[in-house]
């Protein structure tokens, strides 16, 4: 009885617990602050009600600010892994950042025209077109330059190793006399050569970057082909670009190409073009042909009667699948007929009886 009530309890209290704010970022226990920071980059803009309107948008940007306001902080990340959201709420006594001020001051001014974006990567994936019509998931591999995880893009062996530039005074530019005349000078102002306009020295390189504040990174993804993708479709990757301190990175755009396979299959859009070849029998008095599919399935090509060589049968729905609509383009199978290279002469004598009334005019046929 009583270990009964016990379980109930403890089943309650995990009802109420919020949401896991790790689980809210998408990150792992543990992650780096740059991870994130990284998430909440990526998140924060996908949800910001003035971009989504899902109704669920805002609440979940509520969310999201939260836990990245937590995280973020070693400190209410300490108090939160240890003591969970009620020691954080006896931390702050219920106080609750605006999740637009955390945004605005993440981004730094409008949402919509934030920091300065660096370059995006557009790479062009050749897909086989069974891909385009069965979907497909399709992994690869980026090669690209992230923040330096141990100076996390300072470039400096640690913080104390930044150092204000003594000869500019911080300033990053300097003034200099010049003389033009004996006894007349012009001053101008230049970029300071110490910092190289900066304003800060370091005295100590990290040793970790070697001071270039980025490391090469291989980063894995995934992506996924939805069954019908049109040609040249492009799939953005938010933010996955090279970082670089002096920016936001930029977007690794994938584009999709058909691959110039020997498949036979061709596509336009929505519709596909099959070449049958048929034999002057079947040309004459029609046949069933069995069409093997992309995906395996069989199409069954009929035809009673005479068929024209280069004739066009049209074949519905055994086109390309139409994203987001149940439906499929149409088929389009041109017939080749092909003549025998070579006849017997008994068939010869006998294919002469049959054509002669033809060849003759008449229609004793
Ligand atoms: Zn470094
Ligand atoms: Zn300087």
């Amino acid at each position: 009885m009583y270990s009964i009530t016990f379980f109930l309890l403890l089943s309650l209290a995990a009802f109420v617990v919020a949401a896991d704010l790790y689980k809210v970022l998408d990150v792992h226990k543990s992650s780096s602050e740059r991870d994130i920071k990284h998430a909440y980059r990526k998140l924060s803009r996908k949800y910001h009600p003035d971009k989504n309107k899902d109704p669920d948008a805002e609440s979940k940007f509520v969310e999201i600010a939260h836990a990245y306001e937590v995280l973020s902080d070693p400190e209410k990340r300490k108090i939160y892994d240890r003591y969970g959201e009620e020691g954080l709420k006896a931390h702050e006594g219920g106080h609750h950042s605006n999740p637009f001020d955390i945004f605005q001051s993440f981004f730094g001014g409008h949402p919509a025209e934030q920091a300065r974006k660096g370059p995006s990567m557009v790479m062009e994936f050749e897909l086989g077109l069974d891909d385009l019509y069965e979907g497909a998931n399709i992994d690869f591999k980026v090669k690209k330059r992230v923040l330096c995880d141990h100076c996390r893009g300072s470039g400096a062996a640690s913080d104390g190793d930044i150092h204000k530039c003594s000869s500019c005074g911080g300033s990053g530019v300097k003034v200099v006399k010049q003389q033009i005349f004996p006894g007349m000078y012009a001053q101008s102002q230049v970029s300071c050569t110490d910092c190289q306009g900066r304003g800060r020295v370091i005295k100590k390189v990290c040793p970790h970057c070697g001071g270039a504040k980025v490391i090469d990174h291989v980063q894995s993804y995934t992506l996924e082909v939805q069954p019908g993708t049109a040609e040249g479709h492009e799939t953005v990757f938010e933010g996955e670009a090279d970082e670089s301190p002096d920016w936001e990175p930029g977007d690794v755009v994938i584009r999709v190409k058909t691959r110039k396979d020997k498949g036979g299959w061709r596509r336009k859009e929505s519709s596909l073009y099959w070449k049958e070849i048929i034999g002057i029998d079947e040309a004459l008095l029609g046949f069933e042909h069995n069409l093997t599919h992309m995906d395996g399935h069989v199409v069954q090509l009929r035809r009673n009667g005479v068929t024209q060589p280069g004739f066009v049968q049209t074949i519905r729905g055994e086109g390309m699948p139409i994203p987001e609509h149940s439906s499929r383009g149409d088929l389009f199978v041109e017939y080749t007929v092909v003549l025998p290279v070579d006849i017997p002469s008994d068939m010869r004598r006998k294919l002469t009886d049959v054509f002669k009334p033809l060849a003759s005019g008449h229609d004793e046929l």
